[in-house]
């Protein structure tokens, strides 16, 4: 057994209740350029995993964090797939789930959110909210998932601490509950006060923070007697937080309404190891999963797992297909034979071993909160679910949400029609894009709409390279969208402006050009019922 596999079921041996307890799973969301990468490692590094950060995020060249993952898995023989990081902290299994770093993948990063049961909200200290942040924060807060806020980037000049305190709750209703608070402002940071303990945590800089730091720790005492002005200062604006109710309130946390906020340096490795204790102490751990009737799948239930990401091409040797499943009951265990509860069918988990045998870590079980690879996936689509035993059980799909970009899709070979029709299918159900179908544009003229216009060009890339079925793209002018209500209304929703495509779930979608168009449309048709998309897929 390898130390990952044993810290994964030492303590709690297989029962997957005491080992739920034991798991932390949740996503970093923030902004390209915030830190993510670099508290990826820093994560790491503090759990041990890694002994030198930096050591793959050189400073030679910028990589995305699946290559830097492999690189890293190769280098320590860890668990890491391109899905989730895992590693022990304490008594605890930490699952981090990637999320692709460019803004064009949000909508699988909307995905993995539906795989966590908190979010590590990472804000650069000199811009605090940005754009990405803030759509990804939308999601948390849709789905009431927990956040807690790092602000990241102190060892170098940035905004006044209070003043992006207040940028929380003002822009986003989301009351700050400081747990640490910087002692000399961004740019000279001496360290934090400890707002539970109540005393000094120090920050001593070093080379590229390339170990772990020694932190030096003083009483409330000392750190007056020695630190002077900046202490008093840190402690006044401390104790104003507290008469302004920002104190810890693990409920108003649990429920979304508040968020422990703590400041540090990734690069520099400060404030990680406090980032890790309070995911320890206070994220939820997985608890019980809702089917799709409502009712909740106990942990003890039999395996039961669904799948948020579909991935391609991992070996590109082959033309694989790995299907990315969070475990929410029971136990994994490698080899077992399980059920796709979309097609009733039996899958075999045993070809786990196929991709995972280049790592060093195979997963031989795994528990609720953990995810699982699942080789030779062609038959898994995203938002399937996956069980062993009795009673069966499905969990609802995932939400598909509002996409910004339209383009209708044809063949430019039409000899080719039947891969072309394969090829769109399969993209659908990988979620590569929303595939959409207007029944004025008729059946060879798919509609494929996107979060991000990135996502067009993966699926133009992979429809001649994997389909031998190049396709020509018209883009179309719309940019938002909303839900029809009533089927009847459809005549009306046909405009210059506006059109009406299909949803592969039966659903019925309408696109406008843009919100002048929406509104004025519903100026002269006050009767329209549409919906928000987000909010109607939950
Ligand atoms: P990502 O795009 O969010 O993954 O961001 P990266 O981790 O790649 O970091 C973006 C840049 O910010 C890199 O040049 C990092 O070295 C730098 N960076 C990350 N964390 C810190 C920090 O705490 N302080 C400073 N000064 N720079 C940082």
């Amino acid at each position: 057994m390898s130390a990952t596999e044993d810290a994964r079921s030492a303590v709690g041996g297989g029962d997957p209740v005491q080992q739920a307890r034991r798991r932390r799973t949740f996503a970093v969301i923030s902004h390209p350029d915030a830190g993510k990468s670099t508290l990826t490692e820093a994560l790491a590094l503090h759990a041990r995993v890694l002994s030198e950060a930096g050591a793959v995020h050189g400073k030679a060249g910028r990589r995305g964090v699946v290559s830097d993952w492999l690189a890293m898995e190769r280098a320590r023989g860890i668990s890491i797939t391109s899905a989730a990081l895992q590693f022990g902290y304490d008594d605890c299994v930490i699952n981090l789930l990637d999320t692709p770093g460019h803004a064009d993948f949000s909508e699988d990063t909307y995905r993995v959110l539906s795989a966590v049961d908190s979010a590590v909200m990472l804000l650069d200290a000199a811009k605090g909210l940005e754009p990405q942040t803030l759509k990804l924060f939308d999601v948390c807060r849709h789905r009431g998932i927990p956040v807690i806020t790092f602000i990241n980037k102190w060892d170098r000049p940035g905004r006044a601490a209070l003043e992006l305190c207040d940028e929380l709750s003002e822009r986003i209703g989301l009351s700050p509950m400081p747990l640490t608070w910087p002692v000399g402002e961004a740019g000279h940071f001496r360290g934090v006060l400890d707002r539970e303990a109540g005393g000094f945590v120090g920050y001593e800089r070093q080379a590229g923070g390339a170990q772990l730091a020694a932190q030096q720790r003083l009483s409330a005492e000392q750190a007056a007697a020695e630190i002077g002005a900046e202490w008093q200062q840190a402690v006044e604006e401390s104790e104003l937080l507290s008469a302004d109710g920002a104190d810890l309130d693990i409920a108003a946390f649990n429920e979304a309404s508040a968020t422990p906020v703590l400041f540090g340096s990734a690069v520099r490795n400060f404030g990680v190891g406090q980032l890790l204790d309070v995911l320890v102490r206070l994220a939820p751990q997985p608890g019980p999963r809702a089917d799709v009737r409502g009712k909740s799948r106990p942990l003890e239930a039999p395996f039961s797992a669904f799948v948020f990401k579909v991935q391609t091409g991992m070996d590109p040797a082959h033309r694989d297909r790995v299907a990315f499943a969070r475990v929410c009951s029971g136990e994994f265990e490698r080899g077992m034979v399980v059920t796709h509860a979309a097609t009733g069918r039996p899958f075999a988990t045993k070809y786990a071993q196929q991709v995972f045998g280049r790592q060093r870590d195979t997963v031989e079980t795994a528990y609720p909160g953990d995810v699982v690879g699942l080789v030779n996936a062609s038959a898994l689509g995203v938002g399937d679910t996956l069980y062993a035993g009795k009673p069966a059980v499905e969990f609802p799909g995932m939400p598909s949400f509002a996409p910004e970009h339209f383009a209708v899709a044809r063949t430019s070979d039409p000899g080719r029609a039947k891969q072309f029709r394969r090829g769109i299918e399969q993209l659908s159900q990988e979620g590569v894009v929303q595939v959409l179908h207007s029944q004025t544009r008729g059946e060879g003229a798919p509609v494929l709409a996107a979060v991000g216009p990135m996502q067009f060009d993966v699926a133009t890339h992979r429809m001649e390279s994997e389909f031998r079925a190049p396709i020509e793209l018209e883009r179309l002018p719309y940019r938002v969208v909303r839900l029809v209500g009533d089927e009847s209304q459809r005549p009306r929703l046909q405009t210059r402006t506006s059109e009406v495509f299909d949803r592969p779930d039966g659903s019925a979608l309408a696109a406008f050009t843009d919100d002048i168009a929406l509104r004025s449309l519903i100026r002269l048709h006050p009767e329209l019922d549409l919906r928000h998309v987000v909010a109607d897929a939950e």
